[in-house]
């Protein structure tokens, strides 16, 4: 069954989008599918060619002088005029992505809201100007040996190619972080539409296609790719002009891609924000005060998204004495609802990794047959048990947690100090229990990239101070974050200007400092 697209007026194509134009033909075909029905939508999309690879990569190429070229201001311009784009289009795209994901609407609203405020703010970052970091040691000729004018800042790359994850349609998706801090940078994107969500990346592709125009930046600025498998996304990370890749999505997708993008004649970055089981301690005093609303807050975390968040808490220590707060959370486990997953695959996986871990399930959540359903499962273990089989350590990514229960804080200790990298680690306790388990802490530090207290790991605010990364294997590299303003270095390079004239260098790097940005000056941070 096909639904039909006449009622919603919204013209779907199908096709690549290539520099603002539509392809005309294509290879494989495949289509969108509604996880709460399993029913195909339409309409038909076909997977991008290698010539249209190739289009896309050589209007990249085109691109990239001017898009280093243009100022902070014009870019800024660009991504102001794709967030109002979203907005406008808010309606259509949240029609759309709760039909191709059955995430619910408030949800999906709260995506756009997140989406355009995330593009709002790279816009204020470049348009302030000061992420390029401008360096200026001035010249000493009458030092021994003379000192040269060594004058730095932060450059784009080049091309980046995007992959998003199914679990965020428009947040982690064609218009997202990604995309975003990549064009903020000053790179042109090529993105690799996620197959589970095309039409809603269609349209998101149309609003950023559209602002590209309208503001006058080159067409290659930006191209969208379909495809039904991963021919496109591979023949992308090994073209020998695309520079950089941000991925979002799972650990296996992200280390093949990793693997390509290192087997390259010439290696390049590749920005892989994976899964994560997003380890939390439960300690004594806190749960002594309030098992119950811990008990009520584990859950809705958990379950939050149908457990389709990459910070979804996975892995929660709990000391033995948490009778009170186990049995809570069977209660709230055993009166909640069964859940659409967002495709096929995923729920599949889901069910086989929950029935490997059958023996441990302590309570069940509500069934259904529609569509890709799935069934909350509370897992529960002792330490033993989990100390000695490492497969209990990674994430199922659906509605379900694992309660490691320990006989003593240094139980939990050992289990931090086993963990290998998240995107986040979590402490419920009270300031008396930070204070009993300081190296708690400072080993978690070394693990996560964010920790967290006294709150729960899903909700990633957007802000300058975000860190949505971790050590390998959260993520490729634990030096960068995926979410918040320092995104944006991810896709930019210093480079140094030794002995150029004035009229030769960059603005940021003039003596007169025209955009007024913090430099720093022989050693000193200053603005004048
Ligand atoms: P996924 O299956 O890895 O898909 C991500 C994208 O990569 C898709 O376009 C996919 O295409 C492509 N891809 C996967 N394997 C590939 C390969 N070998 N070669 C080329 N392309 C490949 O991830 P997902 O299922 O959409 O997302 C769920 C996972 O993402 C979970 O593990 C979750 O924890 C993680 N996640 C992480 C974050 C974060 O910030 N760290 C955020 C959200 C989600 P196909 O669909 O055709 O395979």
């Amino acid at each position: 069954m096909t639904e039909n697209h006449a009622q919603t007026a919204v013209p779907f194509h199908g096709r690549s989008l290539i520099g603002g134009v539509f392809a005309t033909e294509g290879g494989d075909a495949f289509r969108g599918y509604s996880p709460a029905d399993g029913r195909e939508l339409d309409p038909v999309y076909l997977s991008a060619q290698p010539d249209d690879v190739e289009r896309a990569v050589s209007l990249a190429v085109e691109a990239a002088p001017f898009l280093a070229a243009s100022s902070g201001k014009d870019r800024a311009r660009l991504l102001r005029r794709i967030a109002d784009g979203f907005d406008q289009a808010a309606k259509a795209l949240i029609d759309r992505a709760q039909q191709e994901t059955a995430l619910p609407r408030p949800r999906l609203t709260g995506e756009v809201a997140r989406t355009s405020n995330q593009l709002r703010l790279f816009a204020g970052v470049v348009e302030e100007g000061s992420w390029v970091m401008a360096r200026i040691d001035t010249a000493a000729p009458s030092r021994t040996p003379p000192k040269p004018d060594v004058r730095s800042m932060l450059r784009p790359l080049g091309p980046v190619a995007v992959f998003g994850a199914s679990n965020f349609p428009l947040a982690f998706s064609v218009g997202g972080g990604d995309t975003a801090s990549a064009l903020a940078a000053g790179n042109p994107v090529i993105v690799k539409a996620h197959p589970a969500h095309p039409g809603t990346s269609e349209l998101a592709g149309q609003v950023i296609a559209q602002a590209v125009a309208e503001c006058g930046f080159p067409a290659g600025t930006f191209s969208l790719l379909f495809d039904s498998g991963h021919a496109v996304g591979a023949a992308l990370v090994q073209h020998p002009h695309i520079r950089a890749v941000g991925f979002t999505g799972s650990f296996r997708g992200g280390r093949a891609l990793m693997d390509l993008a290192a087997a390259r004649h010439e290696p390049i970055p590749v920005y892989a924000e994976m899964g994560s089981t997003n380890p939390v301690f439960i300690l004594p005093h806190a749960l002594a005060e309030r098992s119950e609303q811990l008990a009520t807050g584990l859950h809705g975390s958990f379950t939050l998204g149908g457990g389709q968040f990459c910070t979804k808490p996975g892995l929660v220590f709990v000391p033995e004495a948490s009778a009170d707060f186990s049995s809570r959370l069977r209660a709230l486990t055993e009166e909640g609802p069964a859940f659409s997953l967002l495709t096929g695959g995923i729920a599949s996986v889901y069910g086989k990794q929950v029935a490997g871990r059958a023996a441990l399930k302590t309570a069940e959540g509500a069934s259904a047959d529609a569509g890709f359903a799935a069934q909350t499962a509370l897992l529960e273990t002792t330490y033993a048990v989990f100390a000695a089989d490492g497969e209990l350590a990674k994430e199922v990514f659906g509605p379900t947690t694992l309660l490691v229960h320990c006989t003593s804080s240094n139980q939990m200790l050992e289990a931090a100090r086993a963990l290998e990298g998240h995107l986040t680690a979590t402490i419920l306790g009270t300031e008396d229990d930070l204070k009993q388990n300081a190296e708690l802490l400072r080993v978690l530090e070394t693990k996560a990239g964010r920790l967290i207290f006294n709150a729960f790991p899903t909700g990633v605010e957007v802000c300058h101070a975000m860190v949505h990364g971790g050590p390998y294997p959260a993520t490729s590299d634990g030096r960068s974050t995926s979410v918040g303003s320092q995104a944006i270095f991810r896709f930019a390079r210093p480079v140094a200007y030794q002995g150029l004239p004035q009229s030769a260098l960059p603005a940021a790097l003039r003596d007169d400092n025209p955009e007024g940005i913090l430099r720093l000056w022989n050693g000193t941070w200053t603005q004048s």
